[in-house]
């Protein structure tokens, strides 16, 4: 037994070391983890907060990618007369101040003229000429102004192009304010504004220049509702392009700026002029930060430095707005065109379109201004990036909502791993426990069968010894007297008896164990059972010197399995004549009432300690006491008894005291409905 233990118990302890061991590791690392888990969560917060920023770095690159093709496919289809196409852009809300320059450097759109520029003319007339000089000589050397009117209406016939045409009204108009006739000076500078606004004199200038300032002046509450027309359709006319701006459009602006303002007149065309105003003069701005800029990009000068879009496209950046402006510029053909496009209205756009996938940690952004000089390290979950090489001034800020986020991250993960290693930990110890409680069993179990065989050796031997002995003697004819022959076969028939009934034993148990334990149930004499069962011991009770009591009823009966339950009485009595010392005094009981039959088998023995009382009904279990070590058996009597008890679906009890006797009681159902 000895030596089988060690490789068993060895086992066991490399076992529980092994779980000891890794229970303490994931402990330890989970331990460790919770310690941990601050850091690696802003660990993951500062990744995922780099990852959208760089998400939306992307996206307003797509954005600006997306525009540049969109509008360029546009504008590089310029001609004049695609005017109202590139005008229709204007709904694209994120594009501003789109232009086209010739290779020149005189910008087309919107259309600003430099300095002088010769105007194109058509040919005048003779007479045109002729009379032209004779009106501007009445009307400047000579003062005279009425001769001049006749002269500039007689050029005025004379006229044969637009360009003569509008010269001549625009000096009858001038003729008319100087002659104080406010009614016909509106009545030419309308007809200008109308229908020749797009001419300029052979210099370059406007006409429709000429007319703003002189119907401001001509202005009176009669005409004013006419004049605020008039002037209006001019501002919206160099608003689409359609009238060239210079460098006197601003003076002009402020003029008309400061008019409106002065003068009461209904508020909707105030607004509409202002609104014009403020547009023009955001372009005329934009050209006089940007346009050297653009020129020098259009004749080659700088346009080996400049970053590329798309490798198509140039990148200018604007002097308007502190790098928060981009100019977008394409080299097409004889004219370049371009656009302005601004990180505030990309941005805008990127958050009104929820162009970012939201994250798994809900993050706000923001566009800050890098000078601000917000430090990412001096606020915790906070990231700061660049937006994009090309508005350089701009930065990224992404910075989580919930600023508990980490607290509460903690908490819960610090609740789930505490809860896991808690459990993780009551396992293993659960564990352990079985393992022990197993190897304790399985231990237990192997004793028992050990001293089982060399009980049943044991068993085997006595009965067997005397059979031969006294087999041997009737044999050999050394027993003469016929009295003690039977007395000897007696003795023998009892043995082959015992033996009989403890092979029955094993062997039933046996078949318990398979479940192969069959029963026939029927409607038996119980009080003649227990008798006959008694008589069967008859000659060890007597031997032994035993009283039997019997307290036997007459003729119960019950439905029972008959050899089951007499093996069952008989393993009852056995034991009672087994485990009795001085006090040889046997009981049997046989009661019956209305639903149970009572079997009853009292002895003064040595008796069952308490904590035994439970364990010995188990197989091979014997209570190893002082007073029953030579007492021999297998261990398997009362289970075999509890099984057919079982069988019979009735009940077995003990009550027993150490030195003071057992009861052994077997309650049967009165009337069985067995019929297995
Ligand atoms: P066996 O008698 O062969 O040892 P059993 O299964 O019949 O096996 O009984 C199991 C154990 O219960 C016995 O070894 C004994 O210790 C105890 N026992 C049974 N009957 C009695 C009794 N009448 N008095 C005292 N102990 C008993």
């Amino acid at each position: 037994m000895g030596r089988k233990k060690k490789p068993i118990f060895r086992l066991t302890l490399f076992f529980i070391s092994a779980v000891l061991t890794s229970g303490s590791i994931l402990a330890y690392l989970s331990i460790n983890n919770i310690s941990n888990i601050k850091e690696l969560t802003e660990k993951r917060v500062e990744e995922e907060q780099k990852n959208l920023a760089v998400a939306v770095s992307d996206q307003i690159h797509a954005m600006i990618f997306e525009i540049a093709d969109m509008v360029f496919d546009s504008l590089d289809n310029y001609t004049e007369d695609h005017e109202a196409g590139i005008n229709s852009l204007d709904a694209f809300d994120l594009v501003e101040h789109k232009l086209v320059i010739d290779r020149n450097g005189n910008l087309l759109q919107p259309w600003f003229i430099d300095g002088f520029e010769e105007s194109p003319r058509g040919e005048s007339t003779k007479g045109y000429r002729t009379k032209v000089d004779q009106a501007e000589k009445a009307e400047f050397i000579e003062q005279d102004f009425k001769k001049a009117r006749q002269e500039y209406l007689a050029s005025l016939r004379a006229s044969s192009n637009d360009y003569d045409t509008v010269q001549a009204l625009n000096a009858l108009a001038r003729l008319s304010v100087k002659l104080e006739d406010g009614t016909q000076a509106l009545s030419y500078y309308s007809t200008i504004t109308s229908k020749y606004y797009a001419l300029c004199d052979p210099n370059g200038f406007p006409y429709v220049y000429y007319a703003i300032p002189q119907l401001i002046r001509i202005s009176n509450p009669q005409n004013r509702n006419r004049v605020i027309q008039e002037i209006g359709f001019c501002l919206s006319g160099m608003e689409l392009g359609k009238i060239p701006m210079n460098h006197s459009t601003h003076d002009l602006l402020t003029q008309v700026s400061s008019w409106v303002e002065m003068e009461p007149a209904p508020h909707e065309k105030v607004a509409e002029i202002q609104g014009s105003i403020q547009k023009i003069g955001n372009r005329l701005s934009f050209i006089d930060t940007n346009a050297e800029v653009i020129r020098e990009y259009v004749k080659g000068e700088i346009r080996d430095e400049l970053p590329m879009i798309k490798e198509k496209y140039h990148a200018l950046t604007s002097n308007s707005q502190d790098e928060g402006e981009l100019i977008l510029m394409n080299l097409n053909g004889d004219t370049s065109s371009g656009f302005a496009i601004t990180i505030e209205k990309l941005w805008s756009k990127l958050l009104q379109e929820n162009l970012i996938a939201a994250d798994q940690i809900e993050s706000d952004l923001e566009l800050v201004r890098a000078e601000n000089g917000i430090n990412s390290s001096e606020t915790s979950l906070v990231t700061i990036m660049e937006i994009s090489p090309y508005f350089q001034g701009y930065q990224v800020l992404v910075k989580v909502k919930n600023e508990n986020l980490i607290n509460e991250l903690v908490r819960r993960r610090s609740w789930i791993y505490g809860i896991a290693l808690t459990l993780l930990l009551g396992g293993m110890v659960l564990g352990i426990l079985l393992i022990l409680r197993d190897i304790s069993r399985e231990e237990h179990l192997a004793q028992l069968r050990a001293d089982f065989i060399s009980n049943v050796t044991h068993e085997l031997k006595t009965p067997l010894t005397s059979i031969q002995l006294f087999t041997e003697s009737i044999l050999l004819n050394r027993i003469k007297s016929v009295a003690h022959k039977k007395e000897y076969l007696q003795i023998i028939l009892k043995e082959t008896g015992n033996l009989k009934r403890m092979v029955n034993n094993i062997l039933d148990f046996s078949r318990m164990e398979k479940g192969k334990r069959e029963y026939h149930f029927e409607t038996v004499n119980v009080t003649l059972l227990l008798n006959n069962a008694i008589n069967d011991l008859d000659y060890w009770l007597e031997e032994k010197n035993f009283t039997l009591v019997k307290e036997i009823e007459d003729d119960v009966t019950a439905m029972v399995d008959q050899g089951a339950l007499t093996q069952a009485i008989i393993n009852l009595l056995n034991n009672a004549i087994k485990f009795s010392r001085n006090r040889k005094e046997i009981i049997v009981r046989l009661e019956k009432d209305q639903e149970m039959v009572l079997i009853q088998v009292e002895d003064k023995g040595i008796g069952i300690p308490d904590d035994q009382i439970d364990l010995i009904f188990q197989p091979f279990h014997r209570v190893g006491q002082k007073n029953s070590e030579d007492i021999s058996g297998t261990g398997l009597g009362l289970s075999v008894v509890k099984e057919i008890v079982d069988a019979h679906q009735g009940k077995i009890r003990v009550e027993s005291q150490v030195n003071e006797g057992s009861t052994f009681t077997i309650l049967l159902k009165s009337t069985q409905e067995n019929s297995v």
